[in-house]
């Protein structure tokens, strides 16, 4: 093996590829698309995540529009390979071995990255271990602690049994801050020359070595256990009194404990720095905003055209500034033609007839309240009216957390509507969501829509996945929105600038009235009646959007300001 100092990347899911199921949402995709860009630019990198063998879970929904869950058996054998070494972990005072499958992510540039799933699936644990890297956020706190104990602590371990050099331990997310304990076991110093209990801990060694990013704007967001937990399963790995100062006093705060342990910390947009500051006041919080891996989010026929217009584009997505150069009829045929594409996915997938014409409406990605995915259905009456002078139809995918009732509300409630205005708007809810389904919406309807409540959208990044396809944003201006969206040239917002005094009294009627507008004086009539100016904001969506909000751009800013400094 290539014995160059490497990044460890960790991340509690990884959605690298539609066959490996380990991925619930944004986090795990942006974790992939990071992965991908660092194989493609050679950044020298190696990933740690859990294998959960159970996936996330397979949705269906049944006729009265409720969410069923269903494990995803997945056979990691057929593409990954087992590591013949195995390390062990103490949890409840058990020893737990966790095997390691390794993953090769292979870009055409001749990079590679190496991704590690740890599992705990293996004859010497009881049959309760050996399912703690089945479901991927599945279980009580226990669960979660336990996965964490094997994420954090196991992935260091796992790391070094099987031979790499790292310089710095980047944690996406808090799921993984137990590696910091790891390290300060192994960085503690020479108890000979001790003169008091709080020196052997040598935490400017860990936090030199640690970078954290935090993806949740709001505090009851963030992971954290009662100590009574961490003593019964976690056991005092490091003596009590010095946890609680670095992880909280009340309970083990996961945020807390990254952010104390790590010298570089980044939330994923602009907006989401400002607001992370603010949670955690104290700290330094710096912003990286999201990105998507462009060859991955641009779909066949588009990438056709890139090809033929803007040669070098997916290793390079800065040369999207010259998307001028596209004609408007060829750039007009492939959109038409991935419409067409996702019209007969749809078809497949759920019998449901699309009109390949009419002007369509996305929005997809996890099923949680304060994405108000029923914002539009605000006020019906409105709508129904809007579509007379223009025919819509919009289209759905997601799945809500199998804990989440509100979450699962909203898609019984769609899907219920879904039948009552058949006649007058078409509604499609496609189930079970995936990488797969989230390339054919972004790059096949004409118009992205995301209502999230104000501040909680950290970054979101479907929205950039979009603009690689030409398909424009209209959106709450949240996260990564506010630093992308030009009025009527990048595309449209919904509600009101996000000034500080509008976080705090955010007003769905206030979103809603201003959506309907649009919809009904800007969006409707230009997508019928001015198709120039149409085409204008698709390539602008193009040269100006996609051509920032790509990984490739986000992860050399990693390497810039957070892995080499
Ligand atoms: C991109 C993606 C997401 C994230 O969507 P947001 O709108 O940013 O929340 C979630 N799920 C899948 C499958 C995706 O591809």
């Amino acid at each position: 093996m290539n014995n160059e100092a490497k990044i460890a990347y960790f991340s509690m899911e990884i959605g690298i590829s539609n066959d490996i199921p380990t991925y619930s949402g944004g986090l795990g995709i942006l974790a992939g698309d990071t992965i991908k860009s660092c194989a493609d630019l050679k950044i020298p990198l190696v990933a740690v995540t859990l294998i959960s063998k159970k996936g996330y879970f397979r949705q269906d929904i049944d006729n009265n529009g409720n969410q069923i869950e269903y494990p995803i058996d997945w056979d990691p054998s057929k593409l990954m390979v087992r590591s013949s070494k195995k390390i062990l972990v103490k949890i409840e005072e058990r020893d737990v071995y966790i095997q390691t499958w390794c993953y090769k992510v292979r870009s055409v540039t001749g990079g590679g990255v190496d991704v590690l799933y740890l599992d705990t699936d293996v004859e010497e644990n009881t049959k309760e271990d050996r399912e703690i890297t089945a479901h991927l956020y599945g279980g009580d706190d226990c669960y979660r602690l336990k996965q964490e104990i094997v994420l954090g602590i196991g992935g260091v371990r796992a790391l070094h049994a099987l031979g790499f050099h790292i310089k710095k331990y980047h944690m996406n997310e808090g799921h993984a801050s137990l590696l910091t304990l790891e390290l300060l076991l192994m960085h503690k110093r020479d108890v000979e020359s001790v003169w008091d209990e709080q020196w052997i801990w040598d935490v400017d060694t860990v936090k030199d070595l640690c970078v954290f990013t935090t993806h949740t704007p709001i505090d009851a967001g963030h992971d954290r256990f009662s100590y009574d937990l961490v003593k019964k399963v976690l056991g005092a790995v490091i003596p009590m009194e010095q946890l609680k100062k670095l992880g909280g006093d009340n309970h083990l705060n996961m945020t807390r404990l990254a952010l104390n342990l790590s010298n570089y910390v980044n939330g994923v947009a602009k907006k989401h720095g400002e607001v992370s500051k603010t949670l955690f006041p104290g700290y330094e919080i710096n912003a990286i905003t999201n990105g998507v891996h462009s060859f991955t989010w641009t779909c066949e026929n588009m990438k056709q055209l890139y090809d033929k217009y803007i040669p070098g584009w997916a290793n390079e997505p800065e040369l999207f500034v010259r998307s001028e150069i596209i004609p408007d009829g060829e750039l007009w045929e492939a959109h038409l033609q991935a419409k067409n594409d996702l019209a007969s996915y749809v078809k497949k997938a759920s019998g449901t007839e699309i009109s390949g014409s009419a002007l369509t409406i996305g929005f997809a990605r996890r099923f949680t309240s304060y994405k108000r995915a029923d914002l539009i259905f605000s006020n019906l009456e409105r709508l129904l009216k809007i579509s007379e002078k223009g025919q819509f139809q919009i289209l759905y995918a997601g799945k809500a957390h199998p804990k989440d009732t509100p979450g699962k509300d909203i898609i019984k409630r769609i899907i219920d509507l879904s039948k009552n205005i058949s006649n007058k708007i078409n509604i499609v809810f496609l189930k079970d969501y995936n990488a797969e389904m989230a390339l054919k919406l972004v790059s096949g309807v004409d118009v992205w829509l995301n209502t999230p409540l104000r501040p909680r959208e950290a970054s979101g990044t479907s929205g950039m996945k979009a603009a690689h396809n030409g398909v424009i944003n209209f959106s709450i201006l949240d996260g990564w929105w506010i630093e992308g969206h030009i009025e009527g040239v990048t595309g449209w917002s919904i509600g009101p600038k996000p000034l500080e005094s509008s976080l705090t009294n955010t007003n769905d009627m206030i979103d809603a009235e201003d959506l309907y507008n649009k919809l009904e004086n800007t969006i409707v009539p230009m997508y019928y009646h001015d198709r120039n100016q149409w085409i204008k904001i698709m390539k602008n969506s193009i040269g100006k959007v996609a051509y920032y909000f790509n990984s490739h751009r986000m992860m050399r800013r990693y390497v810039t300001e957070a892995y080499i400094r």
